[in-house]
C-alpha cells in the first residue's frame, strides 16, 4: 500500500514516512499542498495524509481540488487546532478522518490501517486467499497452520496481492503501490520479489496461489476461481 504524505514540518514528516516503511507501507513525502496535489495526480495512492496548515496551498483547498479532479484516495487530516469547526470543515470537504496534533503514532496507524481496510472490499482484519491469511493488525501470515515469516517488502508486496485477488495485475501496478519515489533499484524489482514471495507462500504448499500471467503480470487466486 503506498501512503503519501503532505506536511510540510520536515521533522514530523520524516517521522511518519518512517514510520510508516517500518510496518512495509510505501511512503512519498510532499512538503506543500501544490506539491501534494501535483504528487496525488501522478500516482494512485492508497491514502493520503494531509496536514492542514500548508504552505502554497491549505490542507482544505488541496482536498478540494482532489476530489474535484475524482481522486478518491482515504484522506486522514491532520490539524493542529482541536476546533469543531475545522473539523467538520474539512470532513465536509471530502476528508475521510482526522487526528489532532501532537497525536500517537500508534493511534495514527491504526487509523491508517482503519481507512485502508474501509476502502478495501474485504472489511477485516484478516485477508484470506485459499488457506492463506494474512492478520493485518499482528502482521502474522499463515498457510494452514504454518506460520510464514516474510520481510516488510515481501510483506507490503503480499498485502497489495491479497487486497486485490484473483484480477490480474501488471508490473507497473505493483510496483506503484508496494515502492515509493525513493526506491531507485533494479527495473526487475517486482519480478525479484515475486520469486521470494513465490518461495515462501507456494513452494511447499498445494494448491499453488501465486500464478504468472505471461506478457501481462501476476495474479494471486483462489484455488476456485478460474
Ligand atoms: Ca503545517
Amino acid at each position: 500500500m503506498r501512503i503519501l504524505i503532505v506536511e510540510d514540518e520536515t521533522t514530523l514528516a520524516n517521522t511518519l514516512a518512517r514510520c510508516l516503511r517500518e510496518e512495509g507501507y510505501a511512503a512519498d513525502i510532499a512538503y506543500d499542498g501544490e506539491e501534494g496535489v501535483a504528487f496525488a495526480e501522478t500516482v494512485i495512492y492508497d491514502l493520503i495524509i494531509l496536514d492542514l496548515m500548508l504552505p502554497r496551498l491549505d490542507g482544505m483547498e488541496v482536498i478540494r481540488r482532489l476530489r474535484n479532479e475524482r481522486i478518491q484516495a482515504p484522506v486522514l487530516m491532520l490539524t493542529a487546532r482541536d476546533t469543531v469547526a475545522d473539523k467538520v470543515r474539512g470532513l465536509d470537504a471530502g476528508a475521510d478522518d482526522y487526528l489532532t496534533k501532537p497525536f500517537a503514532l500508534a493511534e495514527l496507524l491504526a487509523r491508517v490501517r482503519a481507512l485502508l481496510r474501509r476502502e478495501s472490499e474485504n472489511k477485516s482484519t484478516v485477508l484470506q486467499v485459499g488457506d492463506l491469511t494474512m492478520d493485518t493488525v499482528s502482521r502474522q501470515v499463515r498457510r494452514g497452520e504454518k506460520e510464514i515469516n516474510l520481510t516488510n517488502k515481501e510483506y507490503a508486496l503480499l498485502e497489495y496481492l491479497m487486497r486485490n485477488p484473483n484480477r490480474v495485475l501488471n508490473r507497473t501496478q505493483i510496483a506503484e503501490h508496494v515502492w515509493d519515489y525513493d526506491f531507485s533499484g533494479m527495473s526487475n524489482i517486482v519480478d525479484v520479489y515475486i520469486r521470494y514471495l513465490r518461495r515462501k507462500i507456494d513452494d511447499n504448499f498445494e494448491p499453488k496461489l501465486l500464478y504468472t500471467i505471461r506478457g501481462s503480470g501476476y495474479s494471486l487466486r483462489e484455488p476456485s476461481a478460474d
